[in-house]
């Protein structure tokens, strides 16, 4: 029985009155969903605890990091451990070499690997190497997938700031967004076409390779190697953002996944199992230019420190562990499949994808292959099944164009349990 949500708008009330939206990052404050947020007290395993004294399955998990679950006992072990010997030195310790050595074992493409501590620092940081490296000002990104939020990376972006339908954020010079080119997703011809006009001045193409952030979308077949076929053509570095996919859509990224060399890579979310860091990494001869090895500046007070690098070290090395992205993907087939049998029992247009330990369910007539299709889905419908849902026990992510994560502690009881919520909820849209 769902104890009403009584201390949750109250802590909203108050938050609201200091904090810019009462959240510290905008998806949170359920706008894309409509009604005020839950407040979360604790989490355990594949459960989350809001202050009302609900229980929710959690498939948002984080927005991903918390791949292994809530508190995992080994997680949070090591971290107890050490922070028993301290929070961070600002001086180099082994953990670190341990974490590079293990990230570069695990990353096909990633030979030199440099921590900082957000996804939205990696990608900023590898924008800034590739321009250095290239000699070369403009950058292409594609409609619908979002970097972070660093300036040249705020255009049409995805995640948040699809939600909110924003327009590209105010605060970003005209100067900077000039060089950030924009092409729909898995449309080679208009990156063809991008290439032809701009060439010689693009360093880098960035992307998610498969996004995550206007749902769950799949490459087409074919669409990675030819966006690696064109990058090289005109001397472009390829940047695989897998800050989500990265030790998600399989163990070693999409990049392992479907065989393509990226040039370098920015990561985030499960590599700091639940604690802030992000990373970039890739080809040696690129990452040598990098201070102070080279003489590309990048820095951080709390870079590589070490409660996050044991957090994440101990994540990665659960993870390789034989059959868990099996078992992550083989849920994520159930509860999509799941998804689609109930929409079309009830005569409710959906369409949906799973990768690994992430997924995609739209309300929608359309398979979304790009931001277009995306915004086709419809979000009032999902608004509805998002709130049914939650009173039945089940926090998905508040906005339909984000991916919903799985864990490797999610049980088939949860996965049963959900489904059947799901079946449920639909019943009422
Ligand atoms: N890149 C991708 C693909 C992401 O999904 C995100 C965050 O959701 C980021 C970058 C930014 O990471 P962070 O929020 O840690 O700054």
């Amino acid at each position: 029985m769902h104890k009403g949500y009584e201390r949750s708008k109250a802590a909203f009330a108050e938050a609201k009155k200091i904090i810019p939206g009462g959240v510290n990052s905008p998806v949170r404050a359920f706008r894309g969903v409509k009604g005020d947020p839950v407040f979360v007290e604790r989490g355990q395993g594949s459960k989350m605890y809001d202050i009302d004294g609900n229980a929710y399955i959690d498939y948002c998990l984080s927005w991903g990091p918390l791949i292994l679950g809530h508190a995992h006992p080994d997680v949070i072990g090591a971290v107890q451990e050490m922070a028993a010997k301290g929070t961070s030195f600002g001086a180099p310790t082994e953990l670190e070499t341990e974490m590079a050595k293990l990230v570069t074992s695990i990353m096909p493409s990633v030979e030199v690997v440099r921590m900082v501590n957000s996804g939205t620092e990696a990608t900023m940081s590898a924008l800034r190497l590739a321009r250095g490296y290239t000699k070369r000002n403009k950058i292409i990104k594609f409609e619908g997938c979002y970097h972070g939020h660093a300036d040249s990376l705020l255009i049409k972006a995805g995640s948040g700031v699809a939600t909110l339908g924003l327009p590209d954020s105010p605060g970003v010079p005209e100067s900077i967004a000039a060089n950030t080119l924009t092409v729909p997703y898995n449309d080679i011809d208009s990156l063809k076409l991008a290439f032809e006009k701009f060439g010689e001045d693009i360093a880098a193409v960035i992307l998610e390779p498969i996004a995550g952030n206007m749902g769950c979308v799949l490459p087409l077949p074919g669409y990675l190697e030819q966006v690696r076929a064109i990058t090289k053509q005109y001397g472009s570095l390829l940047i695989f953002d897998e800050v989500m996919t990265g030790f998600r859509a399989a163990y070693g990224g999409v990049q392992a996944r479907y065989n393509i060399d990226p040039d370098l890579t920015t990561l985030g979310k499960v590599i700091g199992g639940g604690l802030p860091v992000g990373a970039y990494g890739g080809k040696r001869e690129i990452m040598e230019l990098i201070a102070p090895a080279g003489p590309i500046y990048q820095a951080g007070t709390l870079s590589g420190n070490p409660l996050a690098m044991i957090a994440g070290y101990v994540t990665l090395k659960k993870l390789g562990e034989p059959g868990a992205y099996d078992r992550l993907e083989a849920m994520g087939k159930r509860l999509v499949e799941g998804f689609l049998a109930s929409g079309k029992e009830l005569g409710i247009p959906v369409t949906g994808t799973y990768v690994g330990g992430m997924m995609g369910m739209f309300f929608s007539e359309r398979e979304v292959v790009d931001y277009d299709t995306a915004k086709l889905c419809d979000l009032e419908r999902y608004a509805t099944y998002f709130h049914e849902m939650l009173k039945r026990g089940v926090y998905l992510a508040p906005s339909q164009l984000e991916a919903g994560f799985l864990s490797l502690v999610h049980s088939d009881e949860d996965i049963d349990r959900t489904l059947e919520a799901s079946y449920q909820s639909m019943k009422q849209l």
